[in-house]
């Protein structure tokens, strides 16, 4: 009888430190063994799945959970698989809050590094214009380059943004938005 009550509890600390485990890589991503390592348990990687299948718990779709890709970072919600090399994935952008589901190759590859809206706003918008000579240079950049300034770059960067205008030689610039297509 003793040693049965024993045994009980035994195998219930065993299966509350495989929860901690199974919990810790639902919320935080990675793997069993990480996840062990983590809490510092003494429970084996075996154990754990085990348990998992036993309970039809999948822990490899939250693998890549807490990843940061750019400006991504993966949300814990399980991926799905999608091909061989890639799957799904929940993922917050961090310039904006928005989370969108989106092929982890593309995060992988850097090709996607934060939401659309987000990757938008940040290319170039604005031209740089004269109105008194009829003039348009596509970025900061090139009218830098192309008017024949006293002042940096920087200098030139900054007046455009904080004033939305700069004098040179006697000839006032804007700062405009691009003209919108479509
Ligand atoms: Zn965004």
């Amino acid at each position: 009888m003793t040693a049965s009550i024993t045994k009980q509890g035994h195998d219930l600390k065993k299966e509350i430190m495989i929860r901690r485990v199974v919990d810790y890589v639902r919320n935080e991503g990675g793997s069993v063994p990480k996840a062990i390592r983590a809490l510092d348990l003494d429970v084996s990687v075996r154990s754990v799945y085990s348990y998992t299948k036993r309970h039809e718990i999948d822990l490899a779709s939250f693998k890549y959970a807490r990843l940061r890709y750019g400006d991504w970072i993966i949300n814990a919600i399980p991926a799905v698989r999608v091909s061989l090399n890639d799957f799904i994935v929940n993922a917050c952008c961090l310039l904006c809050g928005q989370s969108k589901d989106v092929h982890l190759s593309n995060l992988r590859s850097g090709k996607s590094k934060c939401c659309k809206p987000c990757a938008l706003k940040r290319k170039k918008t604005f031209d740089v214009v004269s109105i008194a000579n009829n003039t348009r240079y596509s970025s900061i950049r090139q009218f830098h380059k192309e008017v024949d300034a006293d002042i940096s770059y920087q200098k030139v960067r900054k007046l455009l943004i904080d004033k939305g205008s700069v004098l040179i030689n006697g000839i006032e610039y804007f700062l405009l938005p691009k003209h919108q297509h479509g």
